[in-house]
């Protein structure tokens, strides 16, 4: 206690209160100074006190446990010397503050010359005197200052050597500026990026590397916040090293003093350029596609699985007559919908609902506007996007209005598929209904009857009576047919002329003749048109699936061929198929190969058959026959090729090639001085089609300086039946005219009717050979013989009989008038090398 004057004696006893007794303020007064208690508790400790002067007036010395030793006495204003001038500022400083002095770390020197670390606590007083004195404690913290100090500072190199890591790494630039805005740091990145030094970034250098166009605007905004103080955000172009530019954007904060006034500005550049790009592509693909949009005039629900938004576009709103302000919703959308279709519409958005829905799904929906009612097609159009885990995430739907194409198309559909004048499916449609039909009738070992119908009379009436007519009788016969047809009937128009049926209800051949009966009574009732009666009659030929084919184009030719047959038998009748149609068909075309071949081997000769005056036996001229050398079976008759006759490519090149040997064999039987008369070539149907048939014979005829009186053709009445009897007028006047004589093959078998002697110029009748073989016993014949002739007589016609072959024929045609005669009996056809030599008189030798 004798070792420093101590003033808190009496703050000590008061702070005890006021109970407690003299003697126990001594003891503890001892205690405090003195008890070892206290070492064990309180760090080593040096107590001191210094007066108003500054001088330190006390100090314990042996302190407990301050172990070093000062280098000097503290001791009045020994102190001063033992710490440095900024530490004894600071202490000065500290001591001379009104609050509360904080605790002071400072070095005090010691006698070993360490300056060691202490800490330095100050409580001021008013001493006895009045005048202020200090209270104050040192504690030796150097060792524990020295570790702190280590780890403050591997700390501060972690933390700088963290702050460079991320300064170098970042994509960014990190930089500063004063409050004027003078750019003061800039991170290294600057360099790699411009090319310009960090250096020269500072100040206002950096606006050096700024796309000139970006300029302006970059400096106005940094110059608005630099006097707002508000946070910047801007982006600009600057210019790289390599040239070109980048996007970059530029984001700083002020940092301000405790009055708000800004000290420094801290950003950061940061590279936005591919961001940047793809925002400019996304909003250029997005105003691209709202283009597309409107111009497609698409309207677009828009379903965001994951928000459940729901977006009507205008134009969807527009296409359904919705006003604007409507609230849109799946229930006006179901009313709208034509009620066929709700359940289509239901169906799709439950499979919105329970994400069922695919990828990409399309319907067609009718709608009846809501503004005014009327019917529209609208398809609609959806694509879902999946999650990677496959949950749908958005679904789009477009929807267009298709009203105008789909009317459109279904009438350019209905137009392909179907004959505008009979309004009945075409040869396409119905050849694919027919196909359909047996794939299911093959499957379900079905059978269905198939009909072809081909009308009878139409090319007359159509040359008699104009197409109208011909177009009305057409349409009484389709009429007609879908008038009895059987429900299930699929009806078609094949051809000019030509009909087809198929039905499941006709699959017998009992069914098909029943129904063509029926057919038959019905149509041979007359038809009216302006006044006329127009009769038509239909062929028709019958096949029946699985009995005579199982395949639908097998079944088509099998009809067909009964067809041809029914034709051929003399037309007006049904003719069901028969696998001997088939072998007759196989056998047409093997003919036709045939004399493909014997065309193209210039195999064709002309025989003669002579033409006589039965009462005098005078030659009058020679039919020219064709006959074919087949190189080991010999000379062949047409009857072996007679399918050709009638096809036309073949049959053209036949009369070709008969013509250019009979004018040969004229010429040179005229060059002997040798009057042939009038020689005779067979006409197809197929000559006329050219056109110039006339034209071009003739001009032979003159080529080989033949007169047209040697020449005559003979026709069958099957020219005028066919196709383009326009061309056979032409041809048949042409001839007349340039004195070539056209006779009437075969007259009385044919279809044709009189009036065909009236239109066109014949000069010659051929009384077919049926009629002259037994004319001296069948009446009948005779009659028709008879009357031939007569028909002939009053034309102005000569009447040749063919096929005579006894003297008896002979004679009785004579009988009946016809001198004319062509036969067996009076010469059968010679090949021009036996004609030859020139006979004699004009009789010829048998
Ligand atoms: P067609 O024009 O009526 O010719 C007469 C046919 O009767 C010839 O048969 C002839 O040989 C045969 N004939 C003549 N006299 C008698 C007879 O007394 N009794 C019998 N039974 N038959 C007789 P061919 O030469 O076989 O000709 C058959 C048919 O072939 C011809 O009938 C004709 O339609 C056709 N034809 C012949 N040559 C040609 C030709 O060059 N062109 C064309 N397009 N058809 C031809
Ligand atoms: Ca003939
Ligand atoms: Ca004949």
């Amino acid at each position: 206690m004798d070792r420093f004057v101590d003033h808190r004696f009496e703050d000590v006893r008061l702070a005890l209160g006021g109970g407690a007794g003299a003697r126990d303020l001594f003891l503890y007064r001892n205690d405090l100074l003195g008890s070892p208690l206290f070492e064990q508790v309180s760090p080593p400790l040096l107590r001191w006190i210094a007066d108003h002067k500054g001088q330190l007036i006390a100090m314990e010395r042996d302190g407990v446990g301050f172990p070093p030793r000062f280098g000097g006495d503290p001791i009045g204003r020994g102190w001063r010397g033992l710490v440095s001038a900024k530490d004894r500022r600071a202490l000065l400083g500290a001591a001379l503050t009104e609050d509360r002095p904080q605790p002071l770390t400072l070095r005090i020197g010691c006698a070993d010359g360490q300056r060691r670390w202490c800490l330095v606590r100050i409580a001021r007083a008013t001493g006895a005197t009045g005048l202020p004195c200090w209270y104050g404690t040192i504690e030796d913290i150097h060792e524990r200052h020295d570790r702190d100090a280590r780890l403050l500072a591997d700390a501060l190199a972690e933390s700088r050597e963290h702050y460079r890591w991320s300064v170098d790494l970042s994509p960014q630039v990190p930089w500063t500026a004063g409050p004027d805005g003078n750019v003061e740091e800039v991170g290294p990145r600057w360099l790699d990026l411009t090319g310009m030094a960090p250096q020269e970034a500072l100040g206002t250098g950096w606006l050096g590397a700024v796309h000139p166009d970006d300029l302006a605007r970059t400096v106005a905004t940094w110059s608005n916040h630099l006097s707002s103080g508000m946070p910047l955000d801007v982006e600009y172009r600057i210019h790289l090293r390599d040239g070109g530019y980048r996007w970059m954007r530029a984001r700083a904060s002020a940092r301000r003093d405790a009055r708000g006034a800004v000290l420094r500005w801290y950003g950061t550049l940061e590279d936005v350029h591919a961001e940047r790009l793809a925002q400019r592509a996304l909003s250029q693909s997005e105003e691209r596609f709202r283009l597309a949009v409107q111009s497609a005039r698409l309207g677009i629900w828009d379903f965001d699985c994951v928000t459940g938004a729901r977006t009507w576009s205008g134009e969807l709103r527009r296409m359904l007559g919705l006003p604007e302000e409507q609230p849109a919703t799946t229930e006006l959308a179901l009313s709208l919908l034509h009620p066929d279709d709700r359940d289509r519409l239901r169906a799709m958005l439950e499979a919105v609902a329970e994400g069922a829905l695919p990828p990409h799904f399309e319907a067609t929906l009718r709608i009846y506007r809501a503004d005014n009612g009327a019917l529209r097609w609208i398809r609609s159009t959806g694509w879902t996007t999946r999650s990677d885990g496959g949950r749908p995430q958005r679904i789009i739907v477009t929807f267009l209005d298709v009203t105008e194409e789909r009317d459109a198309e279904q009438r350019i559909r209905w137009a392909a598929t179907h004959d505008p004048m009979t309004r009945m499916p075409n040869r396409a449609l119905w050849q694919a209904t027919l196909e359909e039909m047996a794939t299911r009738s093959l499957a379900n070992k079905e059978s269905f009857g198939l009909l072809l119908f081909d009308i009878d009379d139409l090319k007359r009436t159509n040359d008699s009576l104009g197409h109208d007519a011909g177009d009305a009788l057409l349409c009484a016969f389709a009429q007609r047919l879908v008038a009895l047809a059987p429900s299930d009937a699929v009806l078609g128009r094949l051809g000019g002329d030509e009909f087809g049926l198929i039905a499941a209800s006709l699959a017998d051949s009992c069914a098909l003749e029943a129904f063509s009966a029926r057919l038959y009574d019905n149509v041979r009732a007359p038809h009216l048109h302006e006044g006329r009666a127009l009769d038509c009659g239909v062929s028709i030929g019958g096949a029946l699936f699985g009995d005579h084919a199982s395949r639908a184009d097998d079944l088509l030719k099998a009809a067909d061929l009964a067809l041809y047959a029914s034709k051929a038998a003399g037309r007006g009748r049904l003719t069901l198929f028969q696998s001997q149609l088939r072998a007759e068909a196989q056998h047409r075309s093997s003919m036709i190969r045939m004399a493909r071949q014997i065309v193209s081997d210039d195999l064709v000769i002309p025989y003669y058959q002579p033409r006589v005056d039965m009462r005098s036996g005078r030659l009058l001229g020679y039919e020219a026959l064709l006959r074919w050398h087949h190189p080991r079976m010999g000379l062949q008759l047409p009857g072996t090729i007679a399918a050709a006759f009638d096809h036309g490519e073949i049959a053209v090149e036949l009369t070709r090639q008969m013509l250019a040997s009979v004018l040969r064999d004229l010429r040179q039987w005229l060059q002997a001085g040798h009057d042939p008369g009038r020689v005779a070539i067979n006409a197809s149907a197929a000559d006329f089609a050219s056109g110039d048939f006339a034209e071009r014979l003739l001009e032979r005829l003159a080529q080989f300086d033949i007169p047209t009186a040697h020449f005559e053709v003979e026709v069958t009445e099957s020219v005028f039946l066919g196709r383009g009897t326009d061309q056979v007028a032409h041809a048949l006047n042409h001839f007349s005219k340039a004195g070539v004589r056209v006779a009437l093959d075969d007259f009385g078998t044919g279809f044709a009717s009189l009036t065909h002697l009236k239109q066109y110029p014949v000069d010659v009748l051929k009384i077919d050979r049926s009629f002259v073989s037994n004319i001296e016993r069948d009446t009948g014949d005779a009659a028709i013989v008879d009357a031939i002739v007569k028909l002939g007589g009053s034309f102005g016609m000569e009447v040749v009989a063919e096929g005579v072959e006894s003297e008896a024929q002979a004679r009785f045609l004579l009988g009946l008038g016809c001198v004319v005669g062509q036969g067996f009996h009076l010469g059968r056809p010679q090949p021009f090398d036996v004609l030859r030599p020139p006979v004699g008189d004009d009789r010829i030798r048998q």
